[in-house]
């Protein structure tokens, strides 16, 4: 066999994988497995991703947003920013029976987590009551719940905690750095607040970001040690790539090479190995080869947006194509 006389292998080829739970990453770490070869990146990934998952299997939640549009932030990404003109029809908080219209679809269409978002900057005391109502009307559907509000206090995430909610979402977005490059009505710390707030609660953190923002690999790199140093890992993690949207100072933002979005799903799963990854926002314009390269790197959830709700869906039955292809079923 003709072998290559020339190939020394680096130190991350040579490190296996992480067996513990870690918390104490650094840049330069990240940075070489970042750097590594892909075939080698991919496969250290999917060896960890095979370790703690079933390799052939993807959580699948659906998102609904139950508060559209109007929101006082101004992050630069988003058509629901009150700062921002993207045509988007403005919604008040949905009806309880539209919302259970909608999450009982969701099961049907094969859900097992019903992921709701209000365009808020954070959860008012008088608004906790109905969430709380809503939560609870859910859960009895059999359907996992999650909430994305905004903001939490000490004790609103307690009182979630109690009405039954399961996950509660809050991103970070990107890296420290980055971040008062895409948002500046409030800061990362607001963030890593209500990231507390909400696992002192006892509840499960979903917490990601999102890439192709403009940011450098390092920032990438700092997002995901930011998630993975945090006491305890995020038990859900989703990795959005950005979708531009027209009217948003993000719509012509130079696009990230697809390669680019697979190393960061294969190093968000070698950080942090027992939680899920979540192929996010962007998957629609991802064809099948990407999307599968993801889950072999370790993104074992997707979503179906709420758009996707309607029966006889096209976008649900390529997902459902896709499966079948690779083997692969949906929980
Ligand atoms: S806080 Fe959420 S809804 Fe509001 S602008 Fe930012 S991303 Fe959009």
């Amino acid at each position: 066999m003709k072998r290559d006389k020339e190939f020394t292998p680096t130190h991350a080829q040579l490190t296996p994988y992480y067996t513990e739970t870690r918390h104490d990453f650094s840049p330069e770490e990240i940075l070489e497995l970042f750097a590594l070869p892909f075939n080698d990146l991919i496969f250290k990934a999917a060896q960890i991703h095979r370790q703690n998952h079933n390799p052939n299997a993807v959580q699948i939640s659906t998102l609904l947003s139950i508060k559209t549009g109007s929101c006082p932030e101004n992050c630069k990404y988003c058509p629901q920013s009150a700062h921002y003109n993207t045509g988007l029809e403005k919604e008040s908080l949905m009806a309880l029976d539209k919302i259970l219209e909608a999450a009982n679809a969701a099961r049907e269409a094969g859900a097992s987590r019903f992921c709701m978002g209000a365009a808020w900057r954070n959860l008012h005391d008088r608004d906790v009551e109905k969430i709380c109502k809503i939560v609870d009307e859910v859960k009895k559907t059999g359907l996992e719940t999650c909430m994305t509000l905004g903001m939490l206090t000490e004790s609103q995430s307690k009182q979630l905690k109690d009405a039954g909610l399961d996950y509660y979402n809050h991103n970070i977005d990107s890296s420290p750095e980055f971040y008062s490059e895409i948002i500046t009505t409030r800061n990362f710390e607001d963030r890593l607040n209500t990231l507390k707030n909400v696992r002192d609660a006892g509840l499960n953190v979903c917490s990601g970001g999102i890439v192709g923002m403009g940011e450098t690999r390092t920032d990438r790199a700092k997002m995901l040690i930011v998630l993975a140093n945090l006491p305890k890992h995020p038990e859900s993690v989703p990795i959005n790539m950005l979708v531009k949207v027209a009217g948003t100072p993000m719509a012509e933002v130079q696009e990230l090479d697809q390669f680019e979005f697979i190393r960061t799903i294969a190093v968000a799963r070698i950080m942090m190995p027992k939680s899920v990854v979540r192929l996010s926002a962007g998957r629609e314009n991802m064809n099948e080869q990407t999307q599968s390269l993801c889950f072999l790197a370790g993104a074992n959830s997707i979503f179906y947006g709420e758009k996707l709700l309607t029966t006889s869906n096209p976008e649900m039955e390529r997902d459902k194509r896709l499966f079948e292809k690779l083997g692969v079923v949906g929980k």
